[in-house]
């Protein structure tokens, strides 16, 4: 195997130390027999190529959520070729879009999706890949040692498809080296731990699943769980098990947690029909004394949802990061729970450099500029970042990456926009628990509140604008409001009005208790009136993506279909 920085670390590991655990059937795998499965994978690639030059290829895959999806990743980079995850869920027409915009050579598959790939194999494709079916990858071989040769890691890397919010899913290469340095600032900021036990609940072809919960884990040489499809109860099940007076073997304590915001809103409704011996080992398993890190990103955290666990668990209070495909986690509040302030992701990651470029002077908002001098208010700026985290470019598409950097005037390397905008304050003055701050802790800097995507979420009414995810926010801590999304309307008199479309809370709104003027004179007292959704829309669902995104542009059609003809 090349000289992977990933492989080295392994190598480094407690052979004997559990690597992967599959939640359902208990089964283990340890770090010891990971980079020889790893290497018997890779020249079954080369066997199935007909050759052993891969250097830069695409390889795609479809897996579920086990070793062997650490292994095919793992063999993947191994030949220094470049990894598409592909996720099972996806129909074939997207699978076929993703095979033939990433001109991947070859197709992988584990049994269970092989019936999946063939489908998509018979499909019209720019190239037709090869297809290996590969699976039941331990290979029982007892702590083999494998040999990392003196040769460099070529192209070998990464391609994520974006979650496809916005537009059609771009393709972001991500070299091993970015995904390297993604792995290594968490493990900075996060403090990972060898002891540290990961339960992973979520999708993997995501940059989450892949460096939060796969290559970050490895690094560190702590274990991984996957529990997946998710369901609520299993989860809870799960958590609980280890305090439950007769623990089963086999099941260690959860110390770390990665979701996204809904996932935790199901979790927190579901316990309320846990049976009752359950429901005290379960609040025991998520105190902040045995679950030390519960992390929350991919779209903004509802308020209430963060004060709603923290009771349910004790005081654990969720920490909120901010991510992209683009850049991995860039942004993240601190592990001082104090520092973990509502509404804000926290300052860069040990890194990354950000900057907030004013939406409307297109000025950098240099620290102390916050606020606008004349109006008092304060400046609205679009998060931009660079350091060795980012991604490297857009896949065939040369325009999007030149459209999306700036170049630096420092002549220190090109700015990534992100494309979304927030607001810079101050943290809190002083982080309580600051003299336990470890060395390795990285500094504090000023946080960021995101105000949403430029292109979706920042409403212009009426020479005003207003962030959707701020009047959300407000909406959320209404009582009659289950879940909300804030759009933007066309409108003839304002450009565009604010709207909302509203799931209602069963219990606070039986039969007459609720009225849309009771809620605006609510939110009057919360929001200044331009910001007061002028629409609203009650319905019984919003659609989400697997990460619990909402596409917006689709909603707002689709439920305000007649303000667009
Ligand atoms: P596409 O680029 O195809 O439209 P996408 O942007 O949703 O899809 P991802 O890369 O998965 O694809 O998501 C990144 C986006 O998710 C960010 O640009 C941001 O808008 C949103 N996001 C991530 N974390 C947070 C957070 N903590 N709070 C608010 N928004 C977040
Ligand atoms: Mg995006």
């Amino acid at each position: 195997l090349p000289k992977l920085p990933v492989f080295e670390a392994i190598s480094k590991h407690d052979p004997e130390s559990t690597v992967v655990i599959h939640s359902k059937s208990g089964r283990r795998f340890q770090y010891g027999e990971l980079l020889g499965d790893v290497a018997k994978a890779r020249d079954r690639l080369y066997e199935s190529a007909g050759r052993e030059d891969l250097d830069g290829e695409r390889i795609a895959f479809l897996a579920e959520n086990s070793y062997d999806y650490v292994v095919i990743l793992l063999a993947i980079l191994g030949a220094k070729s470049i990894a598409v995850p592909m996720s099972p869920a996806f129909p074939a027409s997207e699978l076929q879009y993703i095979l033939n915009h990433s001109e991947a050579l070859m197709l992988l598959a584990t049994g269970k999706f092989a019936a999946k790939a063939q489908e998509v194999l018979k499909t019209e494709l720019d190239v037709q890949p090869t297809f290996l079916q590969l699976d039941k990858l331990q290979g029982g071989g007892p702590h083999e040692k494998v040999t990392l040769d003196k040769s460099s890691p070529g192209s070998a890397g990464m391609m994520l498809y974006t979650s496809g919010t916005t537009n059609r899913p771009k393709g972001v290469l991500i070299p091993q080296a970015a995904m390297t340095a993604q792995a290594r600032s968490l493990i900075q900021a996060w403090e990972y731990a060898p002891s540290d036990h990961l339960l992973h609940l979520l999708p993997l072809h995501h940059i989450h699943g892949t460096i939060n919960a796969i290559f970050t884990p490895l690094f560190t040489g702590s274990s991984i769980e996957f529990l997946y499809p998710f369901n609520a109860d299993a989860v809870w099940k799960r958590l609980a098990a280890p305090f439950t007076t007769t623990p089963p073997p086999n099941q260690p304590k959860i110390t770390f947690l990665t979701a996204v915001p809904t996932i935790y809103s199901r979790l927190l409704s579901s316990f309320k029909t846990l049976p009752e011996d359950l429901q005290e080992p379960a609040r025991e398993a998520i105190s902040p004394a045995h679950l030390r890190l519960t992390i929350s990103g991919s779209a903004a955290l509802p308020t209430p949802i963060k004060r709603a666990w923290a009771d349910l668990s004790k005081g654990n209070i969720l920490l909120e990061r901010f991510g992209m495909t683009e850049v991995g986690m860039a942004l993240s509040c601190g592990l001082d729970p104090n520092d973990r302030v509502d509404g804000s992701v926290g300052w860069p990651l040990p890194g990354v450099e950000a900057r907030l470029v004013d939406v409307d002077t297109h000025q950098v908002i240099e620290k102390g500029q916050e606020k606008d001098l004349e109006t008092g208010r304060e400046r609205v700026g679009e998060i931009q970042l660079r350091g060795p985290t980012i991604f490297a470019e857009y896949w065939r598409n040369e325009e999007a990456t030149k459209k999306e950097f700036v170049e630096g005037k420092d002549g220190r390397g090109s700015w990534f926009k992100t494309g979304d905008v927030a607001v810079r304050r101050p943290g809190p003055e002083k982080a309580g628990k600051s003299e336990m701050k470890t060395q390795r802790e990285w500094a504090r800097g000023d946080m960021y509140f995101i105000l949403g995507r430029k292109s979706a979420d920042i409403i212009k009414s009426g020479g005003e604008k207003v962030s959707a995810l701020e009047v959300e926010r407000e909406m959320l801590s209404l009582p009659q409001v289950a879940e909300v999304a804030v759009l933007a309307v066309p409108s003839g008199k304002w450009g565009q009005k604010v709207g909302a479309v509203v799931i209602l809370d069963r219990e606070h709104c039986k039969e007459g208790k609720w009225s849309p003027l009771e809620m605006r004179r609510a939110l009057k007292e919360r929001l200044a009136g331009y910001k007061i959704p002028q629409v609203l829309r009650v319905v019984d669902h919003i659609p989400r993506n697997a990460m619990g995104k909402i596409n917006k542009k689709v909603l707002v059609k689709e439920v305000f279909r007649e303000e667009f003809s």
